[in-house]
Parts: C-alpha cells; sequence; structure tokens
C-alpha cells in the first residue's frame, strides 16, 4: 500500500539516536523471545489432511479458498509508530465502523463470485506495528464469508522508517536469530499484540504468510530482517511475500533462494511499473524472474501507474513465454488509511477512507480486459484461485 504519501524524506531517525534505554529494553524483550521459542520451533503439523491454508479464524483446506486476491490490507493502515508516535485511536463506535466498512467491502468481493469459486479469499499483509491489528481483523473475517489470511513481518525502509523494534532487534549480534524466532512464534503460535510494549505479549491469530520488503536498493537493515524470513520459511514452510520499491525483485529472489528457500515460496509482488528501476514495461525482467521459479505478482492495478487498460500487455508476454503456472493478482489497497501519522497528536477524524470498496476491480474490469486480450476463463481461474492455492498451502 502507497497512499501517496512522502514525507519520509523530511523526517529523520531521531527516534533510533534518542531512545538508548529502549533499545537495551527492546534487547531484553528479544532474548526472552529466543527463550520462548526454543520451545515452539516446530514445523507447521501435518494432521494427515495434508497442507493447510492458515487463515485468521483457524486453518482450511486449499480447496476452499476459491478467487484470492494475494495483497491487501485490512481493515486499516497506521504508519504512526514507524516515526515513534503512538497509534490512532479505533474505539467504541468507530472501531464498529471500520469493521463493518471493511466487512461490506468483503461483501461486495463475495458477491461478484458466482460463476466463479467458493468463497473467496484476501491475503491481508499489513506488517507487524503498521496497523495490523489481530482483534479487528478476526472480527472483521468473522462478520464476512471470506477468507482471511494473515501476515507476520518487519516492513523495510523504503517509505518510511524500519520500525524501531525490528530495528533494534537486528542490530545485536544474534538479531537475525532473533527476528527468525519471532515470526516463527508468530506463524505457529500468535501474532503479537500490538496494543502493548512491543513484544510484550501475543494473540492465537496465526500468521499464514510473511510479509517483507526491500527499498529500491536493499538496504542493511533490510537484508537482515528478509534473511531471517527466508530462515523462517525454511523452518515452517510459510510462503513470501516481498514488498518491490521500482526495483529490488531480482536481488531479494537471489537472496531468498541463496538461503536455500523454495521459489516457490517466494512471491515478487508490486511488478508492473518500472520494475527493473528503469523501464516502465519490463518484460524481460519479468521473465527473468520467473525464470528462477518465483512467482511474479502484479497486485496494485489500479493505482496511477498500474492501469487496468493496460495490464494485459504485461501479462501476455508471461503467458507466451509459458509461466501461466507462476502468475498472480491483487489490488493492494485497504479501507482506511491514517493520514497524518508523521503527527504526535492523534484524532479519529484523521482516519480516511481511502476505499470504500476495495476488493472488486480484479473481477469487474481487469478479467474483462484480460479476457478481450485473448486470455482465457482457464488460464484466468489458473491465476486467480489455482495458483494461490499452491503458494499458500503449506
Ligand atoms: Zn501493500
Amino acid at each position: 500500500m502507497d497512499a501517496g504519501n512522502d514525507h519520509s524524506s523530511n523526517i529523520t531517525r531521531r527516534d533510533f539516536v534518542k531512545t538508548s534505554s529502549a533499545l537495551a529494553v527492546m534487547a531484553t524483550l528479544g532474548e526472552a523471545l529466543v527463550e520462548h521459542s526454543q520451545v515452539a520451533l516446530a514445523q507447521t503439523s501435518d494432521n494427515g489432511e495434508g497442507p493447510r491454508v492458515q487463515t485468521v479464524l483457524g486453518p482450511i483446506s486449499p480447496e476452499d479458498l476459491g478467487v484470492t486476491l494475494m495483497h491487501e490490507h485490512a481493515p486499516v493502515i497506521d504508519w504512526s509508530e514507524l516515526y515513534g508516535h503512538p497509534i490512532a485511536p479505533i474505539e467504541g463506535a468507530f472501531r464498529q465502523q471500520v469493521i463493518d466498512q471493511a466487512a461490506s467491502g468483503l461483501q461486495a468481493f463475495h458477491n461478484q463470485l458466482d460463476g466463479w469459486a467458493k468463497s473467496g479469499t484476501i491475503v491481508e499483509v499489513t506488517p507487524i506495528r503498521v496497523g495490523r491489528y489481530p482483534d479487528l481483523i478476526v472480527d472483521m473475517a468473522r462478520k464476512s464469508p471470506v477468507h482471511v489470511v494473515g501476515c507476520t513481518g518487519f516492513w523495510g525502509e523504503a517509505l518510511a522508517p524500519m520500525h524501531l523494534w525490528a530495528a533494534a532487534m537486528l542490530v545485536q549480534p544474534n538479531g537475525i536469530e532473533q527476528v527468525t524466532q519471532l515470526y516463527v512464534k508468530e506463524i505457529t503460535e500468535g501474532m503479537e499484540d500490538p496494543y502493548g510494549e512491543p513484544g510484550a505479549g501475543f494473540t492465537d491469530v496465526k500468521a499464514g504468510i510473511i510479509k517483507i520488503a526491500t527499498s529500491t536498493y536493499l538496504t542493511a537493515l533490510e537484508r537482515h530482517a528478509n534473511t531471517a524470513a527466508g530462515l523462517a520459511c525454511i523452518e515452517t514452510g510459510c510462503p513470501i511475500s516481498v514488498h518491490t520499491t521500482d526495483g529490488g525483485g531480482l536481488e531479494m529472489a537471489q537472496l531468498l533462494l541463496s538461503l536455500g528457500v523454495s521459489p516457490q515460496k517466494i512471491i515478487i509482488g508490486h511488478q508492473g511499473y518500472k520494475d527493473d528501476r528503469e523501464n516502465v514495461r519490463a518484460t524481460d525482467y519479468h521473465k527473468q524472474l520467473a525464470d528462477l521459479g518465483v512467482w511474479v505478482q502484479f497486485d496494485r492495478i489500479g493505482y496511477p501507474n498500474y492501469p487496468v487498460e493496460d495490464r494485459a500487455e504485461y501479462i501476455r508476454p508471461l503467458l507466451d513465454a509459458g509461466y501461466e503456472d507462476q502468475l498472480l493478482l491483487s489490488h493492494d489497497t485497504v479501507p482506511y488509511f491514517y493520514r497524518t501519522f508523521w503527527q504526535e497528536e492523534k484524532r479519529e477524524s484523521d482516519w480516511w477512507l481511502f476505499k470504500e470498496d476495495p476488493w472488486t476491480l480484479i473481477l469487474s474490469e481487469v478479467v474483462p480486459k484480460l479476457n478481450e486480450a485473448g486470455i482465457t476463463k482457464r488460464v484466468v481461474s489458473k491465476i486467480l484461485i489455482d495458483n494461490p492455492k499452491k503458494v499458500l498451502a503449506f
């Protein structure tokens, strides 16, 4: 999700320098996590039913996913903590409004599924402490027939500073191990509770995907965080979804592959604009990615640089080259975004209803355009239903 704000360049990493005592506390928390997780190191259990998809309401059969939107956010995004500020309030009647609005968005997507399959699924990839509220996500999912897969993983440094909690762990000598074990814990036991001090409490809502990010060029902290994601993937089988920033996808695929991560667990996202850092349309680059065996995900369809009209021209060459088994689609949108995240003071009125109906464009407009371009319903079904089944089950 990129709401088009660019305040990051104006804001320094002052908190990182200012809060050495907080760093010490967080490092201690990290050590506690390492101890705790040593008990919890385990593959997600195979109970004889084969691989399952881990939704926020529990594991389901991959057959039950139906049309799956692979990179979405729900019900909110709030970057406040990345700037050292308190989170924006979501309480009382407004909390209910947020859940109802998101559930109604999911219902609108569900209403489009006639002639497709089952209930439909969204993969919620809001990173740790960027507005990822397990209680809100669960309440929204309970109100909707659409399945919701939640995520673990820290965001990168391209659009905002990395969360201080992540940075504090990653600069420790055993930082990669600490973050690996946090991710494993969130996948096997439950996501961290975002309302208390970082790492102080955990929910029982398990993550079903790992979200990571690279700046246009991978930074040192991102390299460490993303190495941890690779190790957590190897340990649990949980797939990895990569945010790229006008480039970086190929290097991320190479980094994860060098750790021994299976290419079928690696989704290179945000493709469809300047992916090789230079060319608006980078078809050869997409083929290079696909040649590595990883998933190529066009997940910002509908954004200004990612218009519906020409998406088929990005997808078609990959289909012609035989890569229909490695493509995924999504919108990367969200119902509510907190717009004054860089300000200390937080007000309910600064929540912005970013998209009233975030999850319908693909079935209403993109699929007809793909069909017009000669891409058959069989191939579209593969991209929207069969491919997500393969990548999400572990
Ligand atoms: Zn996103």
